[in-house]
């Protein structure tokens, strides 16, 4: 795995980019599988009785079990294309959970969820009068694990849970809540936006009901994006959207609609970006999760160690647990802005706000975070300069210098 995959470094050499939980770079083996495929095979799917057409629907149906096989998934019949975990998510709450929630029912998520899977789940629960539970989090960024047994135990229908925290980086432990949650009969779905890059996924080993991800967070392209969900379940669930592609037949008296997947993708796919995602998730494999998780752990620790030796600096998220690699925090009496705008100056790309989790900084009580995350060509030299970069940060800011190691080693 290098840096040298990836041609935004050829064009900006100097770039230090530590913010692939946003989004990813994207390596040249996805670049090449979207220019080759827009330059020697491009139809659209599903359609064309000629051969590129015909081609286009293998390659296309190809990503799809590639996928499948990705995630452990039991059939390319459970993999849904779609733009991106977002759209995902509000699939499932419209097209599973509205038939199926009432005032009766208790839809659980946690505090730590991104807008993305909280959002669907508090409109539904207005509007089906369900009641919304919200899991808190513990004092060193874990999910409060005395809370989900609690609050499954006493019903849930439906469990709407993160693998990984974009926020705290914690690392959920969504086996052992997919079983607590299954033994009320609840559905379990699980946003696993921040993980697939990182660790590997096993939708049929964790149990759950549905899974979600982004492409573009995963080294592919954007506006693609994946909804597994169990074959039972989606075969029982109306379509999403409605329009070309996804039907039998229409008439002016009845309409029959696909079987699943195809029954969820209305209107002309993302076929491109669908191909070149399974080019990203092929880079993953080849590299294998081993060095991935071995490479990100050694950078994390390093980014631990040295933000942990800033004066004023404090991380959020679980020491000593279990997490991802990503590190948010906070820098006393600087602004979390000033520091990603001093830092972007630098050509070091950090996260400023609130990460699309406003109701995590105001169970914690800030107002914002600096967000550090790490991908697949992050050097430990990329994260010294980001040290040194930040404790230049805080001597303008704060006007005064500590002479840390890292400075006085520079
Ligand atoms: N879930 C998590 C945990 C995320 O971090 C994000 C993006 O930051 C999303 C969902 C939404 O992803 P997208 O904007 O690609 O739909």
């Amino acid at each position: 795995m290098s840096r040298a995959d990836f041609p935004i470094f050829n064009a900006h050499p100097e770039l230090i980019y530590l913010d692939s939980a946003a989004t990813t770079q994207k390596p040249q083996a996805v670049v090449d599988a979207l220019s080759s495929f827009y330059s020697k095979s491009y139809a659209t799917v599903h359609r064309g009785v000629y051969p590129m057409g015909e081609r286009a629907t293998e390659l296309y149906e190809g990503a799809r079990a590639y996928v499948a096989e990705f995630l452990g998934a039991k059939s390319a019949d459970e993999v849904v294309f779609l733009r991106n975990a977002t759209e995902a998510l509000n699939l499932v709450a419209e097209a599973w959970g509205r038939p199926n929630l009432g005032p009766k029912d208790r839809i659980v998520t946690t505090i730590m969820e991104h807008h993305s899977n909280f959002l669907p789940w508090q409109r539904l629960a207005r509007q089906t009068g369900a009641e919304l539970v919200v899991l808190p989090v513990t004092g060193n960024g874990q999910l409060d694990m005395e809370a989900a047994r609690r609050e499954l135990q006493a019903g849930a229908s439906v469990l709407a849970v993160t693998m990984v925290s974009n926020v705290l980086g914690t690392v959920n432990p969504i086996a052992c809540l997919a079983a607590m949650a299954h033994a009320q009969g609840a559905v379990v779905v699980v946003d696993g936006a921040q993980a697939v890059a990182h660790r590997p996924v096993n939708v049929t080993q964790m149990e759950a009901d549905f899974f979600v991800f982004s492409g573009h967070k995963a080294y592919a392209p954007t506006g693609i994006g994946v909804l597994w969900g169990r074959s039972e379940l989606l075969a029982q669930m109306e379509p999403f959207l409605v329009g070309g592609e996804m039907v039998n037949s229409v008439s002016l008296k009845k309409t029959t609609f696909l079987d699943p997947p195809h029954r969820f993708e209305a209107g002309t796919p993302a076929v491109a970006e669908a191909i070149a995602l399974k080019g990203a998730l092929e880079y993953i494999k080849n590299i294998g999760f081993d060095s991935i998780l071995g490479q990100e752990a050694a950078l994390l620790e390093l980014l631990l160690t040295g933000l942990g030796q800033i004066p004023g600096v404090s991380i959020l998220g679980p020491e000593g647990h279990l997490r991802e690699g990503l590190v948010s925090f906070l820098m006393d009496g600087v602004h979390p802005h000033d520091i990603s705008g001093f830092l972007g100056e630098k050509g070091i790309a950090v996260r400023a706000g609130f990460h699309c989790a406003q109701p995590l900084h105001e169970a914690l009580g800030i107002p914002a975070t600096v967000r550090a995350s790490i991908g697949i060509y992050n050097t430990e030299d990329d994260v010294r300069t980001f040290l040194r970069g930040l404790e230049d940060a805080r001597a303008l800011f704060t006007g005064e210098r500590q002479w840390t190691t890292s400075t006085a080693s520079r």
